[in-house]
């Protein structure tokens, strides 16, 4: 079981912007208080979506047809319509990113999650929530895959995978939001 402080709320959902560290040079996730490479301080106190507070470095936006996650299904939706993989190893990756989701979701009810974003600007706060409400979609596309049975049409994988693709897109959408913010400070 997957440990909530371990996990990166906007990691895990598939995009996370990043952004480039002052000290080593190295990508490193936006969000993050040291850089991953490094451990250098990235230039604000707190990790936050707070994006005009402090002297952060710009952040880069992680391309869409870069989302793990959906890689990860799409790709096992094509093993399984090509029959190299059997529908349980199918549903065994649909399980291993719904924990991931649910995780997620569960970060982000937290008390901890819950104080971060009261002491956020209002505009900040909102990419959190929209984010909050794609990761809420993709769940309910990966529990409709999660009820894929063998002999089933493979258009409700489709269906599935789409439902999850699409809540990904308004994650991308958020993040362009979170990077005209920072421009604009
Ligand atoms: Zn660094």
């Amino acid at each position: 079981m997957i440990e909530i402080q371990e996990i990166d709320f906007f990691a895990v959902i598939g995009d996370c912007p990043e952004t480039l560290c002052p000290g080593c040079g190295q990508r490193t996730r936006a969000y993050v208080v040291n850089c991953e490479s490094c451990g250098g301080l990235l230039g604000s106190e707190e990790a936050s979506l707070n994006l005009c507070e402090g002297r952060r470095p710009p952040m880069h936006k992680t391309p869409m047809q870069e989302a793990d996650n959906l890689i990860r299904l799409q790709q096992a939706g094509q093993a399984l319509a090509g029959g190299q993989i059997e529908v349980e190893d199918f549903l065994a990756e649909v399980d291993e990113v719904l924990i991931i989701v649910e995780s997620a979701l569960d970060l982000y009810e937290s008390d901890f999650m819950r104080r971060q974003i009261s002491t956020m600007e209002p505009s900040a706060a909102q990419i959190y929530h929209r984010i909050a409400t794609a990761a809420a979609e993709m769940e309910f596309g990966l529990r409709q895959l999660s009820h894929y049975r063998h002999g089933q049409p493979l258009s409700l994988i489709e269906a599935g995978l789409k439902r999850v693709e699409g809540a990904l897109w308004k994650v991308d959408a958020a993040q362009d939001v979170a990077l005209e913010m920072g421009r604009q400070c």
